[in-house]
């Protein structure tokens, strides 16, 4: 731990990929830090790396929940959420406002759970290719057709999280069997709804702490998706809105599908609740560690802001 407080100084090394280690080692810095903060237990992947979550404010508030890296390719995420982590305990122990709001407030009326980083596993197939040791190796390269994962998605099983949900799953399925889509690096759903460990572990949180809203970080596009087959809840046009005039994102429609199995059409249907997918940045996937910055610094006042607006 004392090596990670001298490697990891006060600002997250956004300079350099991040990856399942780092969010471990970056949480642990600050859990040691920060009194206030908490860590949460939520679950492991398949290959048993744990879903690092933490708790940002008091347990009995009104919760919402952040939501990083669903596919491989985009562990940029993880980046902007370990940040603002990291600027929501520095402001907290300071005491000061964040855009024209108190710390205080925000730490006694919403309590933000944050899940920097869903699919540890797919982004190190991802970031350093399929290892010899994984008992999935030999079916890896198969699925992957070849042994450049860079563009790679899904969990280690060849299952894309964020088709994983219980929403549209039938339908989907007509369309991925028209596509030919099986287990591989996108677009596969699985089996059957929440399937893979890690969407299982993240609905059982969600079951348990019931967020009045959610926000799921993808790359890239520099767009916010609210509906989910066309419907939102009323509230979610007048917090989309904001939202795209904090940012300067544009507020989009799913189209094709995109529309089916995501968390986001899924906590809509379910639970008739505000819930948006964030396509961050922009350029090709992945985004290249040095736009951390300039996507941070469009996204700041969303995340400190965004659990206030409902
Ligand atoms: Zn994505």
């Amino acid at each position: 731990m004392e090596n990670y407080e001298k490697s990891y100084p006060k600002m997250l090394p956004f300079n350099r990929e991040c990856d399942h280690d780092l969010v471990g080692a970056y949480i642990s810095v600050l859990l040691s830090r920060y009194s206030f903060l908490e860590q949460v237990y939520v679950g492991e992947s398949i290959r048993g790396r744990e879903l690092y979550c933490v708790r940002l404010g008091r347990a009995d508030a009104q919760p919402v929940l952040y939501v990083g890296a669903h596919h491989g390719m985009e562990r940029i995420t993880s980046s902007l959420l370990l940040r603002f982590i990291n600027e929501y305990c520095e402001s907290m122990a300071e005491g000061v406002r964040m855009y024209g709001v108190g710390m205080d407030y925000i730490f006694s009326e919403r309590c933000i759970y944050v899940l920097p980083m869903l699919n540890p596993d797919g982004v190190e197939l991802s970031l350093r290719g399929a290892s010899e040791e994984s008992p999935l190796y030999e079916r890896l390269l198969r699925m992957n057709g070849g042994d450049d994962f860079t563009h790679w998605q899904a969990n280690e099983r060849g299952v894309d999280l964020n088709h994983n949900y219980a929403a549209g799953f039938t339908e989907y399925k007509a369309l991925e069997k028209e596509d030919g889509i099986i287990n591989g690096p996108t677009k596969y759903s699985g089996e059957y709804p929440e399937s893979e460990p890690e969407t299982s572990a993240l609905c059982r949180l969600i079951r348990t702490v019931s967020p009045e809203m959610i926000l799921t970080l993808h790359t890239q596009g520099e767009e916010i998706f609210y509906t989910s087959g066309g419907t939102c809840p009323k509230i979610s046009h007048r917090i989309g809105r904001v939202m795209s005039d904090m940012t300067g994102y544009r507020l989009a429609e799913p189209e094709g599908s995109a529309a089916y199995g995501g968390l986001t059409d899924w906590f809509v249907a379910e639970y008739g609740k505000p819930s948006f997918t964030i396509e961050c940045g922009k350029g090709k996937n992945p985004l290249p560690p040095d736009d951390f910055f300039n996507i941070y610094a469009r996204l700041r006042e969303l995340f400190f802001r965004a659990p206030i607006l409902f």
